[in-house]
């Protein structure tokens, strides 16, 4: 009987585990890729229907980590991109493509970071600047200061970035997790963080990057009735011309990312 079961759920794990990469090729796809499987091939209508949302976090000197990529590293990813002649898109554009639901120009990629840290300006904004390549940074409203955080970019260290083709957007007032605070407590958070932003920065904070990637329905209509158009999330994947505009999946980039990874990623 024992061993009867145990074959059930070794047998009931693999129908699980080929349901996911088989059937549903919206997990399935990075995946492989990233295993140097890809199924998908160019030309067909499916590439030219979706577009990888990249994820950074930190840019460091001499470390790398999950959410740490080395600056060595991070330049030569941008340069390959540079070197390609592949287009990065603003989230503007990537709104109208879904809002349209059309196909994306090809050779196309996006670039985001998370939480809006000081070695985005010192390490990743240069490099950005050199390959004259656009990019997204979602900032924690109330991490912005007047220079006091070594950790946290500048008030004037994102304006300047700003105003040097990088777009600032919203990573919530206080980088909770929005799924544990009520409705109303989501509305004034992300609120908050929206006119803060807008005040100080850039007045057209329209994109969301939730926190830990964790948000429910409440979130959703929180951000909606705020006026956001789009948001990220961390759901591991290709953004598709016809993704729901507030489940918007990226693709992590973790520091040990290797050049023949990054490439498949970009395909
Ligand atoms: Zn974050």
């Amino acid at each position: 009987m024992k061993y009867k079961n145990k074959n059930f759920i070794f047998k009931a794990t693999v129908i699980i585990l080929l349901f996911i990469l088989v059937l549903n090729g919206r997990i399935a796809e990075p995946f492989l890729r990233i295993m140097g499987k890809t199924t998908r091939k160019k030309g067909k209508d499916t590439y030219k229907y979706s577009i990888p949302i990249l994820m950074y976090h930190s840019i460091s000197d001499n470390k790398n980590g999950f959410f740490v990529v080395d600056k060595n590293n991070f330049r030569k990813q941008m340069k390959y991109i540079k070197d390609n002649g592949y287009e990065t898109l603003t989230l503007d554009q990537v709104y109208y493509h879904i809002l349209q639901d059309k196909p994306f120009p090809d050779k196309s990629v996006v670039i985001t970071f998370d939480d809006g840290y000081k070695d985005n300006y010192v390490n990743a904004y240069p490099v950005l600047k050199e390959f004259d390549l656009k990019a997204t940074i979602f900032v924690v409203a109330d991490y912005i200061t007047n220079g006091s955080s070594t950790i946290y970019s500048s008030l004037k260290e994102l304006r300047e970035m700003n105003e040097n083709g990088i777009d600032i957007q919203c990573h919530t007032s206080s980088h909770k997790k929005l799924d544990k605070l009520s409705y109303s407590e989501q509305l004034q958070d992300l609120g908050l963080a929206k006119e803060k932003i807008e005040n100080l920065i850039n007045n057209n904070v329209k994109f969301l990057a939730y926190p830990y990637g964790r948000y429910n329905n409440d979130t959703i209509k929180a951000a909606k009735k705020l006026g956001y158009e789009m948001a990220v999330t961390t759901h591991m994947g290709y953004c598709n011309a016809n993704e729901e505009s507030f489940k918007v999946r990226r693709i992590c980039i973790p520091g040990f990312t290797g050049m023949n990874i990054f490439k498949r990623i970009l395909y």
